[in-house]
């Protein structure tokens, strides 16, 4: 079976936006254009958007499936062209999350996207939200367009949006496009490449014309594309050498160059319009095309060989051996539970075995689908750099690798932060309590930062997430979809704790009590692992997740070989419970420097004892301190509140950021820790006559001040002797 469409043609990418700046509205459009592109011909005059809508969600389609298949010929290649298959990319969109506490989820998807249209509001501009998605995205080297949406709307500025971008985002962005008239004359956009207007008429937008540039904007259009291609030809000397001698550029050549330039992360062009209005989106369906990367541009995978413990890359190939990651668990109404998974190299067919390499399970593959706007298209076989979805697929969790069991490969996990937040949760009856772990057991196979856990002190059912909106939208889809009625506690922080010095400790734990004693020595050094890079701004390691470290400095087998493990173990089972109130501990380095045995005596136990002795030891020396989540947040209100605003966030132990203008209201940046913020979108509302609003997200870990540490730790010690 042969592959139907050449990899050049494939695109994978996803839609990434600040909640409400659009992204719900632009994906609509894109799977309206693509979808009658995919049958031209067939669209009834006089359908409406909103008829169309409403067909589509009759027929269950849902726009927040993980991966959607769609068709797009570019709009430029003119009628005939198009409707050729020759003249077809296949465009696999992915899901990015739109919600605040979810944006690990982009991190997620982002393993899988090759590229991202990013959307921005164009009256906000960048949003915190965007911030952090960029950041992720930035990590990822993931090629980017930026999309300034709703021009349409009365306060919207192209200009300032695209300040916002260079100010927040990155120096590397530049016009594209500019926009023909704002607010409500917000006619069409000009490409400064081509140097040519664009309009969007006939239903829903659907035809794209090509006009003259009007008169008014010629003079700034020249002068922007001046600075577009002058980005564009500095990435390659020839070329810059042309430009400098007064050359004229193909425009081929442009493209061309800029193509490689985004794909390299040196360029992200920007674009505008209004996808409500119907303006705008399919010539950024055309950019995707002639810019994004397909999965032939983009570097081999790495992982590594679970045998030998080596690097191993697969290119995308078909010929190479078979390689998927799984990144998403859905369930889907009409076939079941979905596993989405996209495959680096090699090959699968439908019927066949697969082989896990995460849990080194076997499954059968039965059916493989891939989800349209109006169908499922059953798939036989599913090619490299593809992505399809497994149907019933019972071992296999998100970020599991899929492989050739003779060519394993095991593809680097995606590392999701570690929940900041929990809640108790109770059934209401004894028919909830049954169906309540089953629903939450699905919901946590789909969602990596949702967790759940049962208290070692009283056994009641313990949620844990990213925010209380993330565990409000939970205990509400369990309510919804499962049918589970629930009582839920307060939320509470998840503390952690750590040191901030170093400390040695030497410990023997020694029992002599008739016949076999126990000896256990050991000499264990403890300092903190490297956290915070002023330079970067960023946390290196915000999630505080990956925090520990073993070293084994035992020379001459003072302590045999094969009780070192035993030495670990104690550590890392003692920073499990922390000292100081009891959470877990997290960035300690420790080393193991001296230790003796005894030849009868000593056991693995004996030494675990000794390591957990000694640590909790050292670290009482080591100036402990308890960390708490700290949440980026922004709050936008009219004027007139700025000052009960700031002064409230400030009262919260609250880090101002920055203040700005947004049109006729105020934007107040800030930092505070999470455990301030819970209830604040209500007593913001009280707060501003209900016309401030606000979003949080999870930030970083900071230590807590001394009065509020030892508040915690007398909450914690006092509520567990009572
Ligand atoms: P999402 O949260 O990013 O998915 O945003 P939505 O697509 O749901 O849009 C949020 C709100 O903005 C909705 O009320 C949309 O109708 C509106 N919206 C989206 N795009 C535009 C646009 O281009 N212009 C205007 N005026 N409103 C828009």
């Amino acid at each position: 079976m042969e592959r139907d469409y050449p990899l050049e043609r494939v695109r994978n990418f996803g839609i990434v936006a600040h909640v409400d700046a659009g992204k719900t509205t632009t994906s609509e459009r894109v799977l309206f254009y693509t979808g009658s592109q995919h049958k031209i011909g067939e669209v009834h005059e006089g359908d409406t958007t909103t008829d169309w809508m409403e067909q589509e969600k009759e027929r269950g389609i849902t726009i927040t499936a993980a991966a959607i298949t769609c068709f797009w010929a570019p709009s430029y290649l003119g009628e005939e062209a198009r409707k050729k298959k020759e003249g077809k990319y296949r465009f696999n969109v992915i899901d990015t999350p739109g919600h605040i506490d979810f944006t690990v989820e982009v991190k997620r998807s982002l393993r899988v996207l090759d590229g991202a249209v990013v959307v921005f509001d164009g009256v906000a501009g960048v949003e915190p939200q965007s911030e952090t998605n960029w950041r992720y995205a930035e990590e990822a080297h993931v090629p980017r367009i930026c999309f300034i949406n709703k021009l349409d709307r009365t306060g919207a500025s192209f200009e300032r949006s695209y300040k916002t971008i260079l100010d927040r985002l990155s120096k590397k962005a530049v016009r594209l496009q500019i926009p023909i008239g704002e607010e409500d004359n917000h006619e069409g956009v000009i490409d400064l490449l081509k140097m040519k207007a664009y309009y969007f008429e006939g239903n829903m937008g659907m035809n794209v014309i090509e006009k003259e540039i009007p008169e008014n904007l010629l003079a700034q259009a020249t002068t922007f594309r001046a600075e577009l291609v002058e980005r564009i030809v500095e990435n390659d000397e020839h070329l810059m050498n042309a430009y400098l001698e007064g050359k004229e550029i193909a425009l081929e050549v442009l493209k061309e160059t800029l193509r490689k330039a985004v794909i390299d992360n040196k360029i992200f062009p920007v674009m505008a319009g209004s996808a409500l209005k119907n303006k705008g989106v399919q010539l950024v369906l055309d950019a995707v095309v002639d810019y994004l990367p397909s999965p032939l541009d983009i570097p081999p995978v790495t992982g590594m060989d679970p045998n030998t413990g080596e690097e191993v890359t697969r290119h995308a190939s078909d010929s190479e051996p078979f390689a998927a990651l799984a990144f998403k668990l859905q369930a889907d109404p009409f076939v079941g539970q979905l596993t989405f998974f996209r495959v680096y190299s090699g090959t699968i067919e439908s019927g066949s075995y697969i082989y896990n390499s995460t849990t080194g399970n076997k499954e059968r593959l039965g059916r493989i689908v891939r989800l349209q706007a109006d169908q499922r298209e059953e798939v036989k076989k599913v090619f490299a750099g593809e992505i399809a979805a497994a149907v019933g697929l019972k071992d296999a969790k998100t970020s599991h690798t899929f492989c050739d069991e003779e060519n394993p490969i095991a593809l680097d996990q995606i590392v999701f932060p570690e929940p900041v937040i929990s809640l108790r949760i109770e059934p209401k009856t004894k028919a909830d309590q049954e169906k309540m772990g089953m629903a939450l057991k699905r919901l946590s196979d789909e969602d990596p930062t949702f967790r759940i856990q049962s208290d070692a002190d009283t056994g009641e059912t313990v949620i844990k997430g990213m925010g209380e909106l993330h565990l409000e939208i939970i205990v509400d889809r369990m309510k919804r979809e499962f049918g589970v009625e629930a009582n839920v506690g307060k939320p509470q922080v998840s503390y952690k704790e750590t040191i901030q010095g170093e400390a040695e400790v030497d410990n023997k734990y020694v029992k002599q009590t008739g016949g076999k004693g126990q000896y256990g020595h050991v000499r264990i050094k403890i300092k903190p692992l490297p956290q915070y890079d002023p330079e970067e701004k960023v946390p290196k390691n915000a999630h505080r997740e990956e925090g520990f470290e073993f070293v084994d400095n035992i020379k001459g087998g003072v302590i045999p070989q094969e009780f070192i493990p035993a030495v670990e173990k104690g550590i890392k089972e003692a920073m499990e419970r922390g000292i100081l109130a009891g959470y877990k501990m997290v960035d300690i380095s420790a080393e193991l420097n001296f230790g003796s045995y005894h030849d009868v005596d000593s056991s693995e136990i004996a030494y675990k004892i000794a390591a957990s002795q000694a640590f909790q030891e050292a670290a009482k020396k080591a100036r402990p301190v308890i960390l708490e989540p700290i949440m980026k947040v922004e709050v936008v209100v009219p004027e007139k509140f700025m000052g009960d605003i700031t002064g409230n966030l400030s009262s919260k132990r609250g880090q101002i950021e920055a203040m700005e203008d947004r049109n006729d209201l105020k934007v107040v940046r800030a930092m505070v820790p999470l455990s301030e913020m819970f209830g604040y979108v209500t007593n913001l509302r009280s707060m501003t006559e209900g016309r401030g609003s606000s979003t949080m997200e999870f930030d970083h870990y900071a230590v807590v001040p001394q009065n509020v540490a030892t508040t915690i730790i007398e909450q914690r010690t006092g509520a567990k002797a009572a």
